[in-house]
């Protein structure tokens, strides 16, 4: 059998990729008419596509690629890990040195509750793992009714059965007959779109007062665990009041049950803290991780467990029936170690703290002026903008969702990746970004929002 794979031209890699690849988040039909766009390689904070294109990455790929790309240090630690041992599994009491090395690693920039880790393959498998666990541990402790898991509308954590059910995406739901039994979610906490009148801090203590509401009205007595991401990253970067997090911590501990956070975007620098349960100081006793981990190098993901739980897991709860082929895989806990000493060695998290996320804030709020923004918000290297069609009133467009595509193919056409969620404009950089590429972020995103409102006006 002779197989062609070698296409050179982007019309040619467009074709054969709509003949065999079906794309993930994709409706199929619509992009084999597009054509995809291909990108070919990257370095530092820039992709280049087949045409040729130069384009700024505000998105750090899809929220990962923490150290920006063309690293030579992680290749250089995957290649040398993949001669040493490429594979070996932690099952039937084995284990191996990059595994060991970055459990101790990550013990070490975890909030201090947290020395243990449980490795899966990504922040869905995470999540699956978590709704196992919490389970698991009320069985343990002879509280088997508190099964329930709350979570909040609009919030994503990941896309297989558990990980979509967990999340509060209707159009997931909607496809595949989800939540599973057990899974019940409450208000996001977005100020923008439901906070009416009341002050951000009073709506942030409404907002996480549902918690307390939906625990009594489901019974005390069957909830296990509460689960939030510090900042909804694919809900379109909301950020809860500064009231909120305090009164969720409140409620968890008032009743007893665990609280997790899911790090995933947020872990690993993202709000200028290694983990963003500590920018909004609250302390989870689970918490989920992926994507930043290996700056997306490796696909890796995993979930801290705190001393409290792992103290019932490992002394009473006997065999924990649950693992996956690749928990722990070497290549990838060896990339992940690496890239968590070029966090530290080359002080990024700190950066984004004291120096280029304050930039980067500052200059963000600035598009606040222009005519299309409702608001700019944003934390460390994540931020929103919401398009409106009236801003004292927060009012969007009728034909909601359609601005925001057309900011995005703007941006894409001039040279940078801007994400849209329905009318919601973010970004997610790579940490790395100096003063001069935000310089170039916000230029380009302000000429783009001209372009949109052009559009907008030619209508
Ligand atoms: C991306 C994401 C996930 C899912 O991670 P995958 O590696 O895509 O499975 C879970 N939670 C959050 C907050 C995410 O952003």
């Amino acid at each position: 059998m002779s197989v062609s794979i070698t296409p050179r031209t982007t019309a040619a890699w467009q074709a054969a990729d709509t003949r065999h690849y079906l794309h993930p988040f994709t409706d199929f039909k619509q992009l084999a008419n597009e054509g995809a766009r291909i990108i070919v390689r990257a370095d530092g904070v820039y992709l280049h596509d087949s045409e040729g294109n130069q384009i700024l990455d505000g998105m750090s790929g899809l929220w990962c690629v923490n150290v920006g790309y063309g690293r030579r240090e992680l290749a250089d630690a995957a290649y040398q890990q993949m001669l040493e041992l490429p594979y070996y599994n932690s099952f039937f009491k084995s284990s191996h040195p990059p595994a060991i090395e970055l459990a101790t690693l990550l013990a070490q920039v975890s909030p201090p509750q947290f020395s243990r880790v449980f490795y899966t393959g990504s922040g869905s498998e995470a999540n699956d793992t978590i709704v196992r666990m919490v389970r698991r541990y009320w069985d343990i402790k002879g509280e088997p009714s508190r099964r329930i898991i709350i979570s909040r509308e609009n919030a994503y954590h990941g896309s297989t059965m558990a990980g979509a059910s967990l999340g509060g995406m209707k159009s997931m739901h909607a496809q595949g007959g989800l939540p599973i039994p057990g899974i019940t979610h409450i208000e996001q906490p977005h100020w923008f779109e439901n906070g009416g009148d009341l002050p951000r801090d009073e709506y942030g203590l409404h907002a996480a007062r549902r918690l307390e509401a939906r625990i009594e009205e489901v019974g005390p007595g069957n909830v296990g665990a509460f689960i939030g991401e510090p900042i909804q990253g694919a809900g379109g970067v909301i950020i809860p009041p500064d009231t909120y997090w305090p009164e969720i911590q409140r409620i968890c501990d008032r009743y007893g049950i665990l609280l997790v956070a899911d790090e995933v975007i947020c872990g690993f620098g993202r709000l200028g803290h290694w983990f963003g349960s500590t920018a909004f100081g609250f302390r989870p006793d689970l918490m989920s991780m992926a994507k930043g981990i290996t700056s997306g190098y490796q696909p890796l993901g995993g979930v801290m467990v705190s001393d409290k739980v792992a103290e019932v897991l490992v002394d009473q709860g006997g065999e924990f029936h649950h693992g996956y082929t690749y928990s722990g895989h070497p290549v990838a806990c060896a990339v992940a170690a690496r890239n968590i000493r070029i966090l530290i060695d080359e002080g990024i998290v700190e950066r984004v703290r004291a120096d280029t996320g304050p930039y980067l804030q500052q200059r963000w709020r600035e598009l606040a002026a222009h005519p299309l923004v409702g608001e700019a918000r944003g934390m460390g290297f994540i931020g929103a903008l919401e398009l409106v069609a009236d801003k004292a009133t927060r009012r969007f467009r009728p034909d909601r969702g359609a601005t925001g595509l057309i900011c995005r193919d703007h941006c894409f056409a001039n040279g940078l990746v801007m994400r849209a969620v329905q009318d919601t404009m973010i970004i997610a950089p790579p940490l790395i970004m100096e003063r001069s590429h935000i310089d170039e972020l916000i230029e380009k995103a302000w000429r783009c929002l001209d372009l949109t409102a052009r559009d907008l006006g030619a209508r």
